[in-house]
């Protein structure tokens, strides 16, 4: 009982550390970085490589800031905070991003991608917005949700590249108008990135300049 006091247990892995620390050194190794980027937006890749086939198609967001993969503690503590209330994984994410900081612009506003009612209902917190507002904290800029769900959409890894994107098609609508502003755009995982892309055309439709992207994770799908 008196060791509860000092120590307590990996998010991950379960091995005790000290108290006030979240995860493991061995499994704090395993977190992996994203490495290769595409050299105009910035999207994750596997190998190195100039330009990513999003740049080579219709791309409305500008620039992605995405530091992690979708694997091991990153995959296990985003699903942890989505489904159930959990201090530390909570904790966790904010280490995460706080430390892994990417040179990013001066925006006006930081919104995310809304997540169902349904979704939202499960959930005691959004993992989007507790990303959102962990990045407003840092650069003293308003978070503010700008885009509404207008239908529901399946999840997005369940789906084939053809159906994701009529998946998303029209499914947010921006709910004001947002005269010349520069916006970050907030999400935790990115499959193809057809989400943000259709977040980001809503966005400038309704008058953004420009629309950057953080997404603390990029899936290996
Ligand atoms: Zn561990
Ligand atoms: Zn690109």
């Amino acid at each position: 009982m008196f060791d509860e006091i000092f120590y307590s247990e990996c998010l991950y892995c379960s091995t005790a550390v000290m108290y006030r620390e979240t995860i493991c050194e061995a499994c704090f190794s395993e977190i992996k970085k994203v490495i290769h980027r595409c050299r105009l937006c910035g999207y994750p890749l596997n190998v190195e490589a100039e330009v990513c086939k999003n740049c080579l198609e219709s791309k409305y967001y500008d620039k992605l800031f995405i530091p992690f993969w979708y694997t091991s503690v990153v995959k296990s503590v985003l699903k942890k905070i989505k489904f159930r209330y959990n201090i530390k994984g909570y904790r966790l994410i904010d280490e995460l991003v706080r430390k892994n900081l990417m040179k990013m612009d001066r925006y006006d506003v930081i919104t995310y991608v809304p997540s169902t009612f349904m979704r939202r209902f499960r959930r005691f917190v959004h993992p989007a917005e507790y990303i959102a507002n962990i990045l407003s904290d840092i650069y003293m800029t308003p978070c503010e949700p700008l885009l509404k769900r207008v239908r529901n959409t399946s999840y997005q890894w369940r789906l084939k590249k053809k159906e994701r994107l009529k998946n998303v098609s029209e499914a947010f609508t921006p709910k004001k108008e947002l005269f010349d502003l520069k916006i970050l755009l907030v999400d935790d995982i990115i499959t193809t990135g057809a989400t943000l892309n259709e977040c980001a055309k809503m966005l400038k439709g309704a008058g953004a300049r420009k629309v950057d992207c953080y997404v603390l994770s990029k899936g290996l799908f």
